[in-house]
């Protein structure tokens, strides 16, 4: 075994992507920025595009390069293009990129002069996130832009997109407000001559919650990789989706031992033992990316148990408390996994750390190796990042 490791089900992927689009009925674009959600960038590019998925969207330009040096050859959509990044290599390698102004806009345009071909672009308009994309103001003189470059076939406008604010709760109306603004920027845009192919809004949690955000396109980045997008709400389709955790995070038990009642456990002992007991140390930390606000809240699954982590989580390792079990180093911890023997969750992790489970699966990482596991056709592979 491995001192530390994160595994990743492959099959898991495919299947979520696969469920998804059944249930969605709608085409998939899966988000596999930030490395896959923690997962692996060109190993969930591959499995999503096993599981049928017609599109993949990432942030920045890095990530689209990337999977296209990785041979992936579908349509890819990037959001994230900074304005001191030259679009050239975006454009040649076939890249749907992300324009927000006129300035985006005139420089793909000059990046598909430059290579002879038409770039293809979606613009983005802010639907009341304030985040990325054009302003609703703007976005008149956005789309006449657009359409006049679209005349002279220097970019052809390929889709119209927005982002939810909210969209994890159904209760709050801002999700229907967006809706509505969108419908109008998209109708701006059709009265301007454009013609995009795909006009799309929602992430996992719009796409599951909200049918009518559906639309041309979904954008699922967490529920691809088993992860519920909104934990707890009512009336969610996610129970009977049956889809599947891809990661499990493991470790070796580095060390077993008995401490004495009293005795403060780890950093400023914010845990002391009561009366005396058994500890084990586990050789991962907030440099692994382990949330440090676990100490004292979350729980490990040891030989089919759960055992709580006992005070403060340090940069290279934690503490469990172990009890009365009888458990010796070098047993096999689990940190989080899919959930199905009881063994903890990335949202158990994330309710008992007071962050969701999409930050504590992307910042899994540091010293731990990834390793591929593909439960359908039982093969393996290591990736010493
Ligand atoms: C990250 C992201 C998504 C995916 O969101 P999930 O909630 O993970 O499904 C979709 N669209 C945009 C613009 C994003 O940044």
């Amino acid at each position: 075994m491995s001192r530390a490791e994160i595994v990743i089900d492959l099959a898991a992927i495919r299947h979520n992507v696969a469920r998804l689009r059944e249930h969605l009925r709608t085409p998939m674009m899966t988000v596999v920025k930030a490395d896959g959600y923690g997962h692996g960038l060109v190993e969930v590019a591959r499995a999503a595009r096993e599981g049928g998925a017609d599109w993949l969207g990432v942030a920045s330009a890095d990530e689209a390069l990337a999977l296209r040096a990785a041979g992936d050859e579908g349509r890819l959509l990037a959001w994230l293009i900074m304005p001191s990044e030259p679009a050239e290599e975006l454009v040649a390698a076939d890249i749907d990129v992300t324009a927000y102004t006129a300035a985006d806009l005139e420089k793909f345009a000059a990046a598909g002069d430059a290579l002879g071909r038409t770039p293809r672009v979606q613009l983005k308009v802010d639907t009341g996130l304030s985040r990325g994309g054009a302003a609703f103001a703007d976005w008149s003189n956005l789309v006449a832009l657009a359409r006049i470059l679209e005349a002279e076939g220097a970019i052809r406008v390929t889709g119209i997109w927005s982002h939810f604010s909210a969209s994890e709760d159904p209760t709050d109306p801002i999700s229907a407000l967006q809706e509505k603004v969108f419908g109008e920027a998209v109708a701006i845009a059709e009265e301007a001559g454009l013609r995009p192919e795909v006009r799309h809004l929602a992430n996992s949690a719009g796409a599951l919650l909200r049918p009518s955000a559906r639309l041309d396109l979904v954008r699922v980045g967490i529920a691809t990789y088993g992860i519920d997008p909104a934990p707890g709400v009512e009336g969610s389709p996610w129970a009977d989706l049956g889809l599947i955790p891809a990661m499990t995070v493991r470790a070796e038990l580095a060390l077993v031992k008995q401490i004495e009642a009293g005795a403060g456990v780890s950093y400023n002992h914010t845990w002391v033992a009561e009366e005396p007991t058994t500890v084990g140390l586990i050789p991962v930390g907030y440099a692994e990316g382990i949330q440090r606000r676990g100490g004292n809240r979350t729980e490990v699954w040891i030989d089919g148990a759960r055992h709580p982590v006992r005070g403060t989580v340090c940069m290279d390792q934690m503490v469990v408390e172990l009890g009365d079990a009888s458990i010796e180093p070098g047993a096999e911890v689990i940190l989080w996994g899919t959930g199905a023997d009881g063994e903890p969750t990335a949202q158990d992790w994330a309710e008992a750390s007071e962050t969701i489970a999409y930050e504590v699966v992307t910042r899994i990482g540091g010293r731990m190796k990834r390793r591929y596991v593909d439960t359908d056709v039982d093969t393996e592979q290591g990736d010493d990042r």
